[in-house]
């Protein structure tokens, strides 16, 4: 399975939640797969959907799903302390990890070599990390979002993009829509 696929497969579990989506490929996977005002794309912040997810956590009620890859958490590994030490239990951080920067060509990330992101995390002090297959992640994640718990899942999952069209949303759009989606 490639990220595509696991985005189809949770659309319907994470539409009715506040999403926050990793930069390039992802961000236009998920747009085209389910476009949703409770979706805020990263256009221009590698690393900083993680980040931004918990902010807005913190900052709310409602529950967060941050989708995050690999590559972006190794590029703010700094994420993972914080997130540990600052818990939301509306917070889930799904790390979609296939190995590779998708965005930039599928080059290897350390994370495809000997890196372990669920032990990293678990030795940054997050509670509650969850490694499953691809296949299992949308169990996982219905029943991270059952729970009310900050969880960290890292879903393991092969290398490979889906073609798709570029956002062509104003950011000023993403942002005003998103955020009267918070307000709601
Ligand atoms: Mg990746």
């Amino acid at each position: 399975m490639i990220r595509s696929e696991i985005l189809r497969e949770i659309a319907p579990v994470i539409r009715d939640h506040l999403v926050v989506c990793n930069i390039g490929i992802p961000s236009q996977e998920l747009h085209a797969i389910d476009d949703q005002p409770t979706n805020f794309y990263m256009l221009g912040t590698m690393g900083l959907a993680s980040s931004i997810g918990l902010g807005l956590a913190l900052a709310q009620p409602k529950k967060v799903i941050a989708i995050d890859g690999d590559g972006s958490v190794l590029t703010n590994l700094g994420t993972l302390p914080t997130i540990a030490n600052n818990p939301a239990d509306n917070y889930i951080l799904l790390i979609i990890d296939n190995g590779s920067y998708g965005s930039t060509g599928d080059q290897p990330t350390y994370a495809g070599k000997k890196t372990s992101l669920t032990a990293v995390a678990k030795a940054c002090g997050c509670d509650n990390v969850i490694e499953c297959r691809a296949e299992d992640t949308k169990k996982v994640l219905e029943e991270a979002l059952a729970g009310d718990r900050m969880t960290v899942i890292v879903s393991k999952c092969e290398s490979g993009n889906a073609k798709m069209p570029v956002i062509t949303l104003d950011p000023v759009v993403i942002r005003h829509r998103f955020m009267e989606a918070v307000k709601a």
